[in-house]
């Protein structure tokens, strides 16, 4: 319920300039255009609280939203976006390793992925950082609604299959922000996370 409550509280470009490391928050991680504002935004039945942009990669800041005093969630920057500098790339990097690493009311990541093309080389280096960071991951095969029902079942068992060694908690769920499928489980596993 308290999703419906979230409201934009700063944005970070760097860690110096995150809200105070208390609390619990959960952060949103993806590929530009994988969907990942409009999972947010159906996750919080809101139109407009992330932005959905037509320009990916623009966004370089951690977008932090309050949904209560001791609750967040953070918009991670989008990556993958072919046109942005290697010195870019690797500021990106080396803010979300950190972040990932070191925030502590950091309690889980969600990582979006466009369920046509899941577990890019980037996906895979942003699941092996939330893993090492010992987070708990739920990995959104997200635009659901592009595949019929078959092809969605494949591809959740191949992601299975290919992090079935994944040392940390794990969940796969196809995501429409379209059809809303597997809006509700997203909601519930978030909420678990963030539970105090
Ligand atoms: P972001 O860059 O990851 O934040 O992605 P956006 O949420 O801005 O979405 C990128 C594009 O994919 C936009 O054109 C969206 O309308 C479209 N999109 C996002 N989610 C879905 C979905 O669940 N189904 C379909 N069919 N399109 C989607």
């Amino acid at each position: 319920a308290f999703f419906q409550r979230a409201a934009f509280l700063s944005a970070a470009a760097d860690l110096a300039a995150t809200p105070p490391d208390s609390g619990h928050e959960v952060a949103f991680a993806g590929r530009s255009n994988a969907g990942k504002s409009s999972a947010i935004n159906a996750l919080c039945h809101q139109k407009a609280l992330a932005r959905t942009s037509k320009t990916p990669g623009r966004t370089q800041q951690l977008i932090f939203f309050r949904l209560d005093d001791e609750r967040r969630l953070v918009d991670l920057p989008g990556y993958g976006f072919a046109r942005v500098s290697l010195t870019i790339k690797h500021q990106w990097q080396a803010l979300m390793e950190r972040y990932l690493e070191q925030r502590d009311s950091l309690k889980g990541l969600v990582v979006m992925m466009d369920i046509r093309h899941p577990l890019t080389a980037i996906d895979q280096q942003m699941i092996g950082w939330g893993s090492a960071a010992e987070l708990p991951l739920l990995l959104l095969l997200t635009k659901a609604d592009k595949l019929k029902r078959g092809a969605t079942e494949r591809s959740l068992r191949d992601v299975r299959k290919a992090l079935a060694s994944t040392p940390v908690p794990l969940e796969v769920l196809a995501f429409s922000a379209v059809t809303r499928v597997g809006l509700e489980a997203t909601q519930a596993r978030v909420s678990e996370w963030l539970e105090l």
